[in-house]
């Protein structure tokens, strides 16, 4: 198994393996971990080792190789793939088969990668556990008693349990990040705008971004490169030039002079584990031996984030997941012969309660709620306006600071089954990454260390938006010493 893009590209390259036997091993993996987590929803691998041969005859005729050429990966199942299952792991899209890939994949496909299935993953991408999935919850390779986060749970456990070397998920207020902390990956969101949103299932359209998870950081810069970039399928992406981040890996010598690093002071005043916080301080203090200048920022609206996330989501999702009608596509109530005459509207409602999850309808209900007339400006439109001045809190800090370090999560993973009857408590486990959403900008999560009960801890980095050259920076400064690539669970 390899732990980073570059080196199955050189051994490739040097003929000491061939794609098929990469994708092979990968699938054997697969075989022998995935009854143990429950990631793959649909399995793809008989299309994977067609791909590897392209790769194999590529290689023999000493064709350049694409960025992510034979590279095995999991995707959430929130990208639509052409002739292949998308779930988004809900019963009301089962059987959906699009007819069209999302851009994200199609560009995956242009560099090279292969794809070996579609992951699992909360219900639309609702939820930080992997819980609310109508296929059953994944669990964390570390300890299979532990959620592994959410929602893009099974691709962090994935690529942990190295059952995919990278994977695709999804980050709406988190779900890249949190699950990365969660099962020791990495785990990087772009800018909301530089990946393209065609072709991904709706959650909450402001605030979803694509982005990639995977055990090196300098494999997320280079999946991020090969799919960023101006689509005309989705007029919120952003033309902004994609920088070559992957010779800007190559090319960092390691100092971080010059360079301001900043700490949020309402992050440091709310309490976490003690491990969250040792982690903390250990990669404060790497930051600073290469170099950087600490310095404290104060986001004081940062404190309403999950407030206003979980009107604004709620209300996009709300709207998006109106579609799911039982007409058009998806899922489609049974009628008995002694309701073949019900309404239009109990038809709706009938196949909305059965193709939707609990919290799924949760979260629509909010939504509605939220939009109706008499509350939208007391909570829709109030939270639009604390968005906004979130967002320039954040300006005003990246006066300051060239980036900003914090914890993803005040916890490690928790138990399943431990949270998921608490909505609140669940919402709540989102504050260290909502507003990194809310405004737009880009994150990441770089896995540190392994606590006292074994499961890993990991550190979230934060840029202006289009700034994530300093993410890397700063990413590849924490990775460089704490390696923790190196650690593999014994799933
Ligand atoms: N946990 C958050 C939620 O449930 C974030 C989900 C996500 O980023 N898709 O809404």
């Amino acid at each position: 198994m390899y732990s980073s893009i570059q080196n199955l590209h050189d051994d490739l390259k040097a003929k000491k393996v061939s794609s098929k036997e990469v994708i092979q091993n990968y699938i054997t993996k697969i075989e022998e971990s995935d009854s143990k987590l429950n990631c793959f929803i649909t399995k793809t691998f008989d299309q994977a080792l067609k791909q590897a041969e392209v790769v194999d005859q590529k290689i023999s005729k000493g064709e350049e190789l694409g960025l992510l050429e034979g590279a095995p990966f999991s995707i959430k199942d929130m990208f639509c793939t052409k002739g292949v299952r998308t779930t988004a792991g809900s019963r009301m899209l089962e059987n959906f088969i699009p007819p069209y890939s999302s851009t994200v994949n199609k560009r995956l496909d242009a560099a090279g990668a292969i794809m070996l299935g579609k992951v699992n993953q909360d219900e639309f991408a609702m939820g930080s556990s992997n819980e609310t999935s109508y296929f059953g919850p994944s669990f964390n390779p570390w300890d299979v008693s532990k959620v592994p986060g959410g929602s893009s749970g099974a691709s962090a456990a994935s690529v942990a349990a190295r059952m995919s070397l990278c994977s695709m998920g999804t980050d709406t207020g988190g779900s890249i990040r949190q699950p990365a902390h969660f099962c020791g990956t990495v785990g990087f969101k772009p800018t909301y705008g530089r990946v393209s949103r065609y072709g991904v299932v709706a959650f909450a359209s402001s605030l979803d971004q694509a982005g990639p998870l995977s055990l090196r950081v300098e494999d997320a810069f280079r999946v991020v490169q090969s799919i960023s970039g101006k689509d005309m399928m989705d007029n919120t992406s952003s033309d902004k030039a994609v920088p070559d981040w992957v010779s800007e890996a190559k090319s960092f010598n390691g100092s971080l002079k010059g360079k301001r690093v900043g700490f949020i002071k309402e992050y440091a005043e709310t309490d976490v584990d003690p491990e969250i916080k040792e982690a903390f301080e250990k990669s404060l203090k790497v930051l600073k031996d290469a170099g950087a200048e600490v310095k404290e920022v104060s986001i004081p609206l940062i404190k309403h984030g999950v407030s206003v996330y979980y009107l604004v989501a709620t209300s996009e999702a709300a709207s998006n997941l109106s579609r799911y009608d039982g007409v058009r596509y998806g899922f489609r109530a049974e009628v008995e012969d002694a309701a073949k005459g019900m309404s239009l509207d109990d038809f709706y409602a009938k196949t909305r309660s059965q193709g939707f999850g609990e919290e799924v309808k949760r979260r629509i209900l909010l939504g509605n709620f939220a939009l109706s007339s008499g509350y939208y400006d007391a909570y829709y439109n109030k939270s639009c306006q604390v968005r906004r001045m979130i967002k320039s809190e954040y300006e005003t800090a990246f006066k300051d600071v060239d980036f900003i370090l914090s914890p993803v999560s005040a916890t490690q993973a928790f138990g399943v089954n431990e949270r998921v009857q608490d909505p609140l408590k669940m919402f709540l486990n989102d504050f260290f990454t909502v507003s990194v959403n809310l405004a737009g900008l880009p994150g990441i999560t770089v896995p540190v260390m392994k606590a006292s009960n074994g499961l890993p801890c990991g550190v979230q980095l934060i840029a202006n938006q289009y700034d994530e050259s300093h993410l890397l920076q700063g990413a590849l400064t924490l990775e460089n010493e704490f390696k923790f690539y190196e650690e593999v669970p014994s799933v």
